[in-house]
């Protein structure tokens, strides 16, 4: 089972709903990522069942999926070029020079 709490920016008001890294449901496994479009913290499927795909793969088409899911792509703006790892250490926001930082009184989640 997956869980995703709130991060919010220290500097802007920008908050997030993440896993803040890699994750895993039942079925998807998710990794966190900055996407340059669209300039936001997105969690993106990388994977399913446990075992996570390579993204050349995924491009080529090299891998057989099980459950149709859309892999490496922004769910906001399904962007499939524009996505960086997030740097979970150093927790970046995408929108200013500002810091995310965990909001312990923000949403929480259970995903799958
Ligand atoms: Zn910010
Ligand atoms: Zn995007």
């Amino acid at each position: 089972m997956g869980i995703k709490n709130t991060y919010k920016c220290n500097k802007c008001n920008y908050t997030v709903l993440t896993s803040a890294g890699k994750d895993r449901g039942f079925i998807a496994v998710v990794d966190t990522f900055i996407c340059k479009r669209c300039n936001n913290i997105v969690d993106v499927c990388v994977g399913e069942e446990g075992e996570t795909y390579k993204r050349r793969d995924v491009l080529f088409k090299r891998m057989k999926t099980k459950h149709k899911l859309d892999f490496f792509s922004c769910p906001i703006c399904s962007s499939k070029t524009d996505l960086v790892k997030w740097k979970t250490r150093l927790r970046p926001c995408p929108k200013c020079d500002g810091k995310m930082e965990f909001d312990s009184e923000g949403e929480q989640i259970l995903w799958d």
